[in-house]
């Protein structure tokens, strides 16, 4: 894949750049495309590039296709004019439809073409979209078909329009895994991660985690992913440091229609707010109360603005979490928002090994910000690199204080990573901030290293000074390993 660089990574979160040929535009991702729909224009696309810096957006092909007022139109003048919209244009095929009603009347080859005729820069086959939980025959049945139709995709003449590659599978993640890879080798160019709005809308973001871990399993390195139809700015950071690269929604004109008010953390009723929470133009210049007292139009206008604003703000805040190589505290801080994002950040922990392949060995700081910081990439790095740090004494002491002189050798210890030698104490990650309170997940997860040093080391005699640690976290210390304990008198 050509059209598509990873500038750099955090965690499995990537900047990169889309090269998008028949447009002539490169558009740096993370990004979102705000879902256009061709005959209600919330806020013109014009807008969207001028007020909102949009450098892309989608638009459904087959509501262009079956129009009698578009058709036409769109055949004549191309979609970019129609639109009014000078960047990339991705278009949908279909799908979506196709899983609400069950049925729709095109065929891959003719809705591909008809993309190609009208001008769209990302074109879409219509594949399956198999929803969350059925089962399996079901699923494995529908990926067949999907598979086929994207082999078949491969083959039609689109000339410079780049085509998608949908990776379905429901919730089986070694189905996902295996159609991710199968559409890779299909040599298309981006990969939509389809019917993943169910899990999205009844906040099952934990099953969203195993699903995107899955499909970027099969994937590989590379991109650009899709996470289709994800337009909460709510997730973005938590989808981004798993590796998705482009979100669409039409959530910021949606929500606005029924007076509701995006924030990253979630979603407020506009009657429910007596002040806006956000430094936005909308917000700033008016109260609730204002825009409840407006007309319908002008309120869905300006709310649609505001989802506008969160949105592309967030996706600013993620690139630069990405930048700054803190992308897994901006996760840990969004995980607050709501117990299921929490939810979907622990599933995303137990996918740290995945994580750790593409995460900087550097970065600038680690901020221990919860209990759920003993569980991130660089923990399970630093644990697997004791394998090849030497041991050369017989009586080691390993201890968060000072080194004694009783001892042949002196190691450090530091929650939540364990025993590290003291000439690595100022580098990453063991330069991180614990906080002085440390809790208990830290102690447990610093006694999985001591265990990991001593499994290493049979022939060595291993002292721990543990001072306070839990009982739960000395439960994990080998028992030949002599516990001295500071606070305690002997
Ligand atoms: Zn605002």
């Amino acid at each position: 894949m050509t059209n598509f660089e990873v500038r750099q990574y955090d965690a499995a979160g990537r900047l990169g750049e889309l090269t998008v040929p028949r447009a002539g535009v490169t558009v740096e991702t993370p990004t979102i495309l705000p879902v256009v729909n061709p005959h209600v224009q919330t806020v013109a696309p014009a807008t969207l590039a001028s007020e909102f810096g949009a450098e892309i957006l989608i638009t459904n092909s087959y509501i262009l296709h079956g129009s009698d007022d578009l058709r036409e139109p769109v055949l004549e003048q191309g979609l970019h004019d129609l639109l009014g919209f000078d960047g990339a244009i991705m278009t949908d095929s279909g799908s979506f439809q196709l899983a609400e009603y069950g049925d729709i009347d095109v065929t891959t080859e003719e809705i591909l073409e008809f993309q190609h005729e009208i001008g769209s820069d990302i074109g879409t086959p219509v594949d399956i979209p198999t929803p969350p939980d059925v089962d399996r025959e079901r699923a494995t049945e529908e990926l067949k078909t999907t598979q086929e139709r994207l082999e078949h995709a491969a083959t039609v003449d689109t000339g410079e329009m780049l085509v998608s590659a949908p990776v379905q599978g429901a919730t089986y993640p070694d189905l996902r895994e295996r159609a991710a890879a199968d559409a890779v080798s299909t040599g298309l160019d981006v990969f939509p991660l389809g019917a993943v709005v169910p899990l999205m809308n009844e906040y099952r973001y934990a099953d969203l985690a195993d699903v995107v871990a899955a499909c970027k399993r099969g994937l590989g390195e590379v991109g650009p992913v899709h996470l289709f139809g994800a337009g909460h700015p709510m997730m973005f950071a938590m989808a981004a440091a798993l590796g998705c690269d482009l979100f669409d929604s039409a959530a910021y004109a949606l929500y606005a229609r029924d007076d509701r008010y995006l924030t990253v953390q979630g979603t407020e009723l506009l009657d429910e707010l007596s002040y806006f929470p956000c430094h936005c133009p909308v917000c700033t210049d008016h109260t609730p109360a204002e825009l409840d007292a407006m007309d319908a139009d002008q309120r869905e206008e300006l709310l649609a603005r505001h989802n506008l604003h969160v949105t592309y703000g967030e996706i600013r805040t993620v690139k630069q979490a990405i930048r700054s190589g803190n992308l897994m505290e901006l996760v840990d801080s969004r995980a607050r928002g709501h117990p299921a994002m929490l939810d979907g950040f622990r599933a995303l922990l137990d996918h740290a090994e995945q994580l750790e392949r593409t995460d900087p060995v550097s970065k600038d700081a680690f901020f221990y910000t919860s209990h759920e910081s003993a569980r991130r990439p660089e923990v399970r790095r630093h644990q697997d690199r004791l394998e090849r740090l030497p041991v050369e004494g017989d009586e080691v002491l390993l201890t968060e204080g000072s080194s004694s002189a009783q001892y042949d050798e002196s190691w450090g210890v530091l929650p939540p990573f364990g025993p590290y030698p003291r000439e690595l104490a100022d580098t990453y990650p063991l330069t991180a901030e614990v906080p002085d309170r440390t809790d208990r997940a830290a102690y447990e997860a610093a006694a999985t290293g001591v265990r990991r040093l001593v499994e290493l080391h049979p022939d060595v005699s291993f002292t721990l000074v543990h001072d306070d640690w839990p009982a739960t976290a000395l439960d994990r210390v080998p028992e030949r390993v002599r516990l001295r304990d500071l606070h305690a008198r002997d």
